[in-house]
């Protein structure tokens, strides 16, 4: 009996968490979403701050330097600002010029390339959509060179799964099929019925309206690297409102109510050039933003698969500074995501204390630029800092929300690959259950950046603190969503269950290590949509 209970004491000293781990956790969200760190933007000498805590932690713990110079991964953005008073729209019809005013009628992003003027006729094409799995292409025989495709921006009413509509619908993927097409920009209606309890896309929003919800612009910021910008030959991109729509549509034999109400309805949009053309005047201030990823690698053990990485990724950008509510113009991001980054160097430094020794390596990386549409980890899984096909796994962190006892996690991307075997069992060894998405309409499995693993073939997981439905925990969750995510007060004062994200350190720890010790690399489910982006030769 004695041993027995000796051995029970032993396990349970292994696998809990004790109570300094939680403390450790938050001293480093702490550090990381203090009002001293303004919100760590991209560019920022705050952000410097972040990456420079970051790099001493993975040095701290023994780390090696994975970087392309020590333990950083440079990555060169173009940040790009509209000047207004050199910006202007207008129609153009039967030789008489009808100007539109920019934010009534039209939104006119920095992010496209336009530095000047182009003039260019307009196709309304839907939702502008190609699926193939769903027999749905509304380009079919329509000539988009030389103009811009104008859709409304949602979902087509097609039955597809939630994956693919994410995808299709993602802003790089639409624009790759009407670049395909031979557009040249791109206008979009607004959706009438945005889906309830919508948070803003890191890739999309964020690019209209600028960040905390104010109109004045925060800059466009892409990639400085042409080959890796998503929206390249993209001339312009405009996001018209509904009385610009209706200008737009003027002429056409369409009105903006028929439209709306076959969305409503969903049925298919019909399809049709608009009348006249689009003049476009365009100044854009651009400057070059350095930042970069900070990489530790947790070196594997066997002597084959120690070349083979497990991505263990968090990002440690946030928005910055913004407009203020109630007085605050910080936006910490404590959740969002110094929780993710902290958890990753607190996983780091628990393998090293355990003094584990996992077949294959292991690769903790802090990346920039999550929040301007997930491109340091594009940069990442682009230019890798170690072969890109010994990459085997992405366990990204971003945001879990530990805000009530761990009982259940929710794991997106659970049903897609191996992975979800192995958090399957990592969460059980520690009582902890796992569940799919809470939310597919929310689309989170694209949202961060195990997106750009993903695009590449590479397994990927997310997860949340998960939750039964109708339960106390779904309404603080969705409370968290409406009233805290990237607002203000995502920040230090914020109630938080610190042993419970430890014990979410935990389980990550488990899956880490099982994912690094399996003797096959993990698989995407051959029902995977997302199977195809992987290449047959590596899996
Ligand atoms: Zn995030």
């Amino acid at each position: 009996m004695k041993l027995r209970y000796l051995l029970i004491a032993v396990a349970a000293l292994v696998l809990q968490a004790p109570a300094s781990e939680g403390k450790r956790w938050w001293s480093h969200i702490e550090f990381l979403a203090d009002d001293a760190l303004e919100g760590r933007n991209v560019g920022s000498a705050a952000f410097e701050k972040a990456a420079t805590y970051v790099e001493g932690q993975f040095k701290d713990i023994g780390l090696r330097p994975g970087g392309v110079s020590g333990y950083r991964q440079p990555v060169k953005f173009e940040s790009r600002v509209l000047v207004p008073e050199q910006s202007k729209l207008a129609l153009l019809r039967s030789g008489v010029e009808e100007p539109l005013t920019l934010r009534e009628d039209a939104l006119l992003s920095a992010r496209g390339e336009l530095d000047g003027s182009v003039e260019a006729p307009m196709v309304f094409v839907g939702y502008g959509l190609s699926i193939p799995e769903a027999k749905w292409d509304e380009l079919a025989g329509l000539d988009l060179h030389g103009k811009i495709a104008v859709y409304v921006n949602t979902t087509a009413p097609v039955e597809v799964s939630d994956n693919v509509k994410s995808h299709v619908t993602s802003a790089g993927e639409r624009w790759a099929v009407l670049k395909k097409a031979g557009a040249i920009g791109v206008a979009t209606f607004p959706n009438p019925r945005p889906p309830a309890g919508t948070t803003p896309d890191a890739a999309s929003a964020g690019a209209a309206s600028g960040r905390g919800g104010a109109q004045s612009p925060q800059p466009t910021v892409v990639l400085a690297d042409r080959e890796l910008q998503e929206q390249s030959g993209q001339t312009v991109s405009i996001t018209a409102t509904r009385r610009g729509a209706e200008k737009l549509l003027a002429g056409s034999g369409h009105t903006i109510d028929e439209l709306e109400q076959l969305i409503v309805d969903r049925k298919p949009l019909p399809r049709f050039p608009l009348v006249g053309t689009l003049r476009v005047q365009e100044a854009v201030k651009r400057e070059t933003v350095n930042s970069e990823n900070v990489i530790g690698i947790y070196e594997g053990s066997d002597q084959q698969l120690k070349n083979e990485y497990v991505v263990m990724s968090a990002h440690l950008d946030h928005v910055g500074i913004g407009r203020a509510v109630n007085g605050d113009s910080i936006y910490n991001g404590a959740m969002d995501d110094a929780s993710g980054v902290a958890s990753a160097i607190e996983i780091a430094r628990l393998l090293k204390e355990s003094g584990a020794k996992p077949k294959r390596s292991i690769l903790f990386m802090a990346q920039t630029a999550e929040e301007k549409g997930l491109l340091g980890s594009r940069y990442f899984t682009s230019r890798p800092t170690v072969p890109f096909d010994k990459l085997v796994a992405d366990i990204n962190l971003d945001m879990f929300l530990p805000l009530y006892p761990l009982k259940v996690i929710e794991v997106q991307g659970l049903t897609e690959s191996s992975l979800g075997e192995s958090v399957r069992a990592a969460a059980k060894e520690l009582g902890v259950d796992v569940q799919t998405d809470r939310e597919p309409e929310q689309n989170r499995f694209i949202r961060s950046d195990q997106y750009s693993f993903i695009r590449r073939g590479i397994p990927s997981l997310a997860f949340k603190f998960g939750y039964e439905f109708g339960s106390p925990e779904e309404k603080t969750r969705r409370d968290w969503v409406r009233d805290v995510y990237h607002k203000p007060n995502d920040d230090l004062k914020q109630p938080v269950d610190i042993e419970a994200a430890a014990k979410f350190n935990r389980v990550i720890l488990g899956l880490l290590q099982r994912v690094a010790n399996d003797t096959a690399r993990p698989r995407w489910n051959d029902t995977s949509f997302f199977k195809r982006f992987a290449k047959p030769d590596l899996h």
